[in-house]
C-alpha cells in the first residue's frame, strides 16, 4: 500500500493553503469539495496510532495521530471522530467525517483542516508545523488502487492486453504510460485503441487493468 494518502478522496478541493492569511498565520491547509463538505470521510494520510479523538478548542473535535519515527504527527479539524485514543490505523483508513453541523464544528463551513506537525507529540503553533501539501506530493487517493511497483508478470499482462490495438509498445510501466500519453500513440490506426481505454485517462485506465490483473 501506498506509504502516504490524502485526507479526502478524489474531486478534493483545497479551500484554504498553509501560510499567513487575513485571520493570522494559517498553521494548516483546509480541505473541501465542490457542492458541500458535510460528511464527507477523512482518512489518515498515513499509518500511526491515534493520539486523541474527541473535543479540542476551535476545531469542535479533532483527531489527531501520531506516525512512526521521522514521519511526524498529524491533525484532523472540524470533524466527527471514528476512531478511539489508542486505536492503531493504517494509511489512507477512514478515521472520521466531516462535522456538517457549524454549531458544533467550531462554527465554520464544513470542511476538514490538516495540520502537519514535525515530532511525533502535538506541537504549539510556530515553525514545528509544516505545510502538508508538499508531504503529499505523491499520496493516493483513499480507497484507490496502490502505487506499490508492478511485478514483471502485471506489467507482461497489461502489454499483452494493450498492445493489440496501441501496437509494440516498451518493457515496463514507465514506457507504456508514456507511450500512451504521447501524441503519436493517438494518431492514425491507433486512435480507435485510444477509444477503447473507455474514455478514462491513461492513469486510470491502466489501474482498472492492474486491478483486474490483481484480482484474477
Ligand atoms: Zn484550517
Amino acid at each position: 500500500m501506498s506509504a502516504r494518502f490524502w485526507p479526502l478522496a478524489r474531486g478534493h478541493v483545497v479551500t484554504s493553503r498553509f501560510g499567513p492569511r487575513d485571520d493570522g498565520y494559517h498553521y494548516g491547509v483546509d480541505f473541501g469539495r465542490p457542492g458541500g463538505s458535510g460528511g464527507l470521510a477523512a482518512h489518515a494520510v498515513q499509518a500511526g496510532t491515534v493520539d486523541k479523538a474527541g473535543q479540542a478548542s476551535g476545531f469542535g473535535q479533532w483527531v489527531c495521530v501520531s506516525h512512526a519515527d521521522g514521519a511526524g504527527y498529524t491533525v484532523y479539524g472540524h470533524v466527527i471522530p471514528e476512531v478511539r485514543a489508542g486505536q492503531v490505523v493504517e494509511a489512507g483508513q477512514r478515521i472520521a467525517r466531516i462535522n456538517p453541523d457549524s454549531a458544533t464544528n467550531g462554527g465554520v463551513a464544513p470542511h476538514l483542516h490538516l495540520e502537519w506537525h514535525r515530532g511525533r507529540v502535538w506541537a504549539p503553533p510556530g515553525a514545528d508545523r509544516v505545510d502538508p501539501l508538499p508531504m503529499l506530493a505523491d499520496a493516493a487517493y483513499p480507497g484507490e488502487g496502490t502505487d506499490a511497483p508492478m511485478t514483471a508478470a502485471e506489467v507482461k499482462q497489461i502489454q499483452d492486453f494493450i498492445k493489440g490495438f496501441c501496437g509494440p509498445i516498451g518493457s515496463d510501466a514507465k514506457d507504456i504510460r508514456e507511450q500512451l500519453c504521447g501524441q503519436g500513440s493517438r494518431d492514425g490506426g491507433q486512435f480507435t485503441g485510444w477509444r477503447q481505454l473507455g474514455g478514462k485517462s491513461v492513469v486510470d485506465a491502466l489501474a482498472d487493468i492492474r486491478n483486474k490483473v490483481l484480482n484474477r
